[in-house]
């Protein structure tokens, strides 16, 4: 498995769910998304869990499975079984963890600031619009 990062994009909800630590928490510009090698998406790590080690992150992963066989009440949300969601979790914690050095996750938040600017560009449109009306009705 490895750590993708990934461009934050607007359809993006603010606030998601850590796959490790289970915390709620606000995405930043850049998503650290943990997949599989199968390439499937398996959650986000947030801020906090990304720091940690690979080994680290195999370990809590692993202490997730337990929780789901063993408490799977507070699972019942997801939308696949809590003994599917572990089976898959528990090969993934089996699997090697690839961490994107440091100097990736800057470049990627550069990246984010240079050329993912759509929300800017959007509202930049909108200001051309209205400036650009009343001097139509002037002629
Ligand atoms: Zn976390």
């Amino acid at each position: 498995m490895k750590i993708q990062l990934e461009h934050r994009q607007s359809s993006c909800p603010q606030k998601l769910r850590c796959i490790a630590c289970r915390q709620i928490f606000a995405v930043g510009r850049v998503r650290s998304l943990l997949v599989n090698d199968e390439d499937r998406i398996q959650g986000d790590l947030c801020s906090k869990c990304v720091r940690l080690t690979a080994d680290e992150i195999r370990l809590i992963l692993t202490e997730q499975v337990w929780l789901m066989l063993e408490q799977p009440q507070l699972f019942q949300h997801q939308v696949e079984s809590p003994e599917t969601l572990a089976l898959e979790l528990f090969e993934v914690a089996l699997e090697d963890l690839e961490i994107p050095s440091s100097y990736q996750r800057l470049m990627k938040t550069l990246e984010s600031y240079l050329f993912f600017n759509r929300d800017n560009d959007r509202s930049i449109g909108a200001i051309a619009d209205s400036t650009q009306s009343p001097w139509h009705h002037n002629y």
